[in-house]
């Protein structure tokens, strides 16, 4: 019977379980034997693995994180690491790979491709949704709902003092995880790399300022702006310090952080990993390789890796303009 090895890698995502389960149980179903590899490439490097049954995901998939545990692994960067991790594929004799992780991950999968013939397929596993040719990430719709049930917390407790909060909200270097839940918490004002100049930071800074002052004359009240990590130099703590002193304008900070990454994942996120993870297994049994597997439209699709990573999957350019009309001025 034909062998799939199964791997987590770069950051972990709420539905990796979801999806883990998707592909065991599909594995079983077609005969198939599936070799969990531990802590992303690591685990192919130093041939650390366990065969997964049904038994074994029979209770994940409400669970945040992976069960497979997720690593950096720098060695996959050198041909070294990738001729070791070839190695003990061919010894396992594995006939495919699936790897769910971020476009670094697939970036792995394309480097490993030089000295490993296999099949492999890639499950877009991120809560930045910085993936082309599928609508979302595993993970995406979750980050934005736990994100928001913070800041909602955030917003009770401003508003009884009437603060400014800045916000800084993770999604690597695309926008996606901001725009939508600075949206759906009624944020004041969303900065982010779509609608933020960053290159005259005074200028953006007293238009702020401005805007913060036109709010708080009308009417005393809290303000909240959600903000893009790796986008204001110096980050959020010194765009409150530059609030501060140059608008003197008090402004608390809080970074989600890792809060963001956590927790059970949602319906849609666990329905989708689990359509992903059927539908990797089934791809790879049609002979199907070096495909991402995406949703668009809800139906399932097969995406060149290459073409989904290209990193061009824009923040709807509809979210970024309605939220200027509706809050500006
Ligand atoms: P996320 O964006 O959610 O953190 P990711 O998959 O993009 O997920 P990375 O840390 O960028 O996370 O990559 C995960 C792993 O993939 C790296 O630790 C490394 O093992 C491998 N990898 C990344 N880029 C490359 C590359 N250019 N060549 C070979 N392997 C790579």
């Amino acid at each position: 019977s034909k062998r799939i090895a199964l791997l987590t890698s770069g950051g972990d995502a709420p539905g990796m379980n979801a999806a883990i389960r998707g592909v065991v149980l599909a594995c079983e179903k077609h005969d198939v034997q599936v070799y969990g590899y531990l802590q992303g490439y690591n685990g192919l490097i130093d041939d650390n693995y366990c065969l997964l049954t049904s038994d074994d995901v029979a209770q994940i998939v409400h669970l945040g994180g992976t069960i497979l545990k997720s690593a950096r692994c720098p060695q996959m960067c050198d041909d070294d690491g990738l001729k070791q991790a070839a190695t003990n594929l061919m010894k396992s004799k594995i006939d495919a790979l699936i790897v769910i992780g971020g476009d670094g991950s697939f970036n792995g999968l394309l480097a490993l491709k030089r000295f490993w013939p296999g099949q492999m397929l890639g499950l877009p596993g991120t809560i930045d949704n910085d993936l082309d040719n599928t609508d979302y990430t595993i993970g995406f719709s979750t980050a934005i709902n736990t994100a928001l049930d913070a800041i909602d917390k955030i917003r009770d407790t401003a508003q009884a003092f009437d603060r400014v909060f800045a916000i800084e909200l993770m999604g690597r270097h695309s926008g996606h995880l901001t725009f939508n839940t600075g949206i759906a918490s009624g944020a004041e004002h969303i900065m982010s790399f779509e609608n933020t100049n960053v290159s005259d930071t005074d200028k953006t800074l007293s238009e702020l300022a401005q805007e913060i002052n036109v709010i708080k004359q009308k009417r005393n009240r809290s303000y909240v702006i959600v903000v893009a990590e790796n986008l204001w130099p110096g980050g959020v703590q010194t765009l409150a310090t530059q609030l501060k002193q140059s608008h003197n304008i008090d402004c608390t900070v809080c970074v989600l952080g890792h809060i963001q990454r956590g927790g059970n994942p949602d319906a849609k996120d666990r329905v989708m990993a689990t359509r992903m993870g059927v539908a990797a297994v089934q791809a790879v049994l049609l002979g199907e390789t070096d495909k991402m597997v995406g949703e668009v439209n809800q139906e399932m699709v097969l995406v060149p890796l290459k073409t989904a990573i290209q990193q061009t999957k824009a923040v709807n350019s509809h979210l970024v303009e309605m939220q200027s009309t509706i809050l500006k001025g």
